[in-house]
């Protein structure tokens, strides 16, 4: 299909190693999700090629972590102009391959963009320590210096944002990485690849392997495997990061996991209406539902209940589905068959459970492209904690809603999951604010907003949702090692 893009260049099907673009012994198809039509077929990598692209990375790091934060910070800043640049043509080819309308790729451009930008400004700022000694002959000092060859698996619903906050952070440290993008979504990563090489980022500093599934699992094996590669930051589901993550105890990694979540949304008796609902939209069919920070399941107090789920419903009603590259499109197709099975079956669970469907719930065939995975957007009141819906991300445009009494039951029944991402809640009880701020089991809080996400701000999950911060100035962190040196004999 012709994507029509401007710079004709940013169309890579091959992967990108050691600063070569790299054909690979086999290929792989990647469909567009709106149509099930084949849009490209890229280069499948195997073992020898990830055992090189370490090898490439081992090899620049001593020349990429004696350059000064300046300098890679100018690296990083001219790949965020180039970045900015393309924001048309990354937003059609994101659109495509993954399915998201194009004015939400246009904003994940911008997004993804905003990391490489704030890490090159944060790339200066690695402040060591000097820590007051008590032996009066001796100083304390603490060095950061960069931890080593990097990998980065990433996932499919953010093509090009995971991959920049892993990478951008990483580059500015002063490590080499190698990006293993998901399956679904290469061309995105390919198109960031070139635009990296363009920006001047020596050969082997960054490293794009592009594989199918089973490919992608053989990688990961030599990634987690190989002592060389000493961080490992990957962002998908959880069952995959507890995979990885014993597949790094034998070399002991450090690891950083963004995992799913399961996120509560709250609102309370004293909310504003309106501003509710819009933050219900907006965190809940963003993406179709496909991220980990979507509210999966609201519960709302008993004053406000049917006037919310009402109002929520008539909103969502209102969204246009249909292929994300058509202009004024809301919501596009779930990513597979898979996914669309899922929320299919999620919605049955719960009506059969005695859950009342006020809109939604079917698939939407637009009749010039049938073979998409559409789903509308749906609402469900009258859910209860023992619902699918309620227990697993459903990860699609599905609100369960459920009724509760008082703040407690309310804490309780948000704090009832494994996972710990992001939860919102709605109240303009200033008390209420803090108590429930604090008492939530997440690593971030939205209160009175359904959108979170930023570079300035630790994003990260508690319990089963991970481990290690994203962005923010915590974000470097992640890729620095503190080194205690204890001057003596003064
Ligand atoms: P999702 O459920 O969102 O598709 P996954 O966790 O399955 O998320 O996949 C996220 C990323 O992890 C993708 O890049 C995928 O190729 C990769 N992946 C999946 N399974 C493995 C594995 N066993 N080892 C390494 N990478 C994997």
């Amino acid at each position: 299909p012709d994507l029509q893009l401007a710079d004709a260049g940013l169309w890579r099907c091959n992967a990108f190693l050691a600063g070569a673009w790299q054909a690979g012994t086999g290929r792989f198809t990647v469909h567009a999700p709106a149509s099930g039509e084949t849009l490209a077929e890229v280069a499948a990598l195997g073992e020898a090629e990830a055992q090189a692209a370490i090898a490439a990375a081992e090899a620049a790091w001593p020349a990429w972590r004696a350059q000064t934060a300046k300098a890679r910070a100018a690296l990083l800043q001219r790949w965020f102009l180039l970045i900015t640049a393309a924001t048309e043509d990354l937003a059609r080819l994101m659109s495509a391959e993954q399915g998201k309308p194009l004015a939400e790729a246009r904003a994940e451009v911008g997004y993804g963009a905003s990391f490489v930008e704030w890490f090159a400004e944060e790339a200066r700022r690695v402040h060591g320590e000097t820590i007051p000694a008590t032996d009066p002959s001796k100083r304390i000092l603490v060095l950061k210096q960069p931890i080593g060859v990097c990998a980065a698996i990433t996932p499919w619903n953010f093509p090009l944002a995971m991959i920049t906050r892993k990478v951008a952070p990483a580059l500015a440290a002063g490590c080499p990485v190698i990006i293993k993008p998901a399956e679904q979504t290469p061309l995105t990563a390919l198109a960031l690849a070139e635009l990296a090489q363009r920006a001047g980022f020596p050969p082997g500093v960054l490293n794009v392997l592009t594989a199918d599934g089973p490919g992608s699992i053989a990688l990961g094996r030599v990634l987690c495997a190989s002592p060389a590669v000493r961080h490992l930051s990957f962002t998908g589901s959880t069952e995959v990061g507890r995979i990885l993550a014993a597949q790094c105890a034998p070399t002991v990694k450090k690891l950083a996991l963004e995992l799913g979540g399961n996120a509560p949304f709250l609102v309370f008796d004293d909310a504003d209406l309106e501003a509710a609902v819009e933050g219900a939209l907006a965190a809940k069919y963003r993406n179709a539902g496909q991220t980990c920070v979507c509210a999966n399941r609201f519960y709302v107090q008993d004053g406000i209940y049917e006037a919310f789920v009402q109002r929520l419903a008539e909103k969502a009603a209102a969204l246009r589905v249909g292929p994300g590259t058509r202009e004024g499109v809301q919501q596009g197709p779930l990513i597979d068959a898979a996914a669309l099975a899922k929320v299919e079956s999620h919605v049955a669970d719960a009506l059969a459970g005695g859950a009342r469907l006020l809109t939604g719930g079917r698939r939407v065939q637009p009749a010039d492209h049938a073979g998409g995975h559409f789903y509308a957007p749906t609402v469900l009141a009258d859910v209860t904690p023992a619902m699918r819906c309620t227990r697993e991300e459903t990860f699609g445009p599905v609100a369960p809603v459920l009724r509760f009494h008082t703040e407690a039951e309310a804490l309780a029944a948000a704090n009832a999951s494994e996972f710990g991402l992001a939860a919102y809640v709605y109240t303009r009880d200033i008390g209420r604010v803090m108590r429930v701020s604090e008492g939530l089991e997440s690593g971030i809080v939205g209160v009175n907003t359904g959108i979170i996400s930023t570079a300035e701000a630790p994003f990260g999950g508690v319990k089963q949702s991970g481990l290690g911060r994203e962005g923010s100035h915590h974000g470097l962190d992640e890729y620095l090692e503190m080194k205690y040196v204890c001057l003596g004999g003064l």
